[in-house]
């Protein structure tokens, strides 16, 4: 549970760092211009688009390596309009990059139902 919280912060501060000195999510980090307005911060150089599109692609084949993502797209999957229209597009972006754990379940019962046998 904490896991997860902090891994949420960690990419909420790596979106805000990016948006700080946005640089293009394909990987050839050239420097964007910082739009007024966060929300329509551009993600890519014109066109560059294409260059991740391939990379998740290849990816997805098996041709690639999730690892090879760059921070930035991986910081701003929550705004790339094409990964979010394309799950396609998510999946090398959900792979775990490390061994999954399992995570003990809490119990749970609840309190409320005792089951009341009265005879
Ligand atoms: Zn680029």
């Amino acid at each position: 549970m904490r896991k997860a919280w902090e891994k949420r912060r960690a990419s909420a501060t790596m979106e805000a760092e990016w948006l700080a000195h946005p640089v293009c999510c394909c990987g050839c980090s050239a420097r964007l211009e910082v739009a007024k307005n966060p929300k329509q911060q551009r993600s890519f150089k014109p066109g560059h688009d294409s260059a991740l599109k391939s990379l998740l692609r290849k990816i997805n084949r098996g041709k690639a390596k999730s690892e090879d993502i760059p921070q930035a797209a991986r910081a701003n999957v929550g705004r790339i309009k094409f990964i979010q229209a394309d799950p396609e597009f998510q999946k090398p972006f959900a792979k775990p990059s490390q061994p999954q754990r399992r995570q003990r379940k809490a119990a749970s019962g609840d309190p409320m139902t005792v089951e009341t046998s009265s005879l």
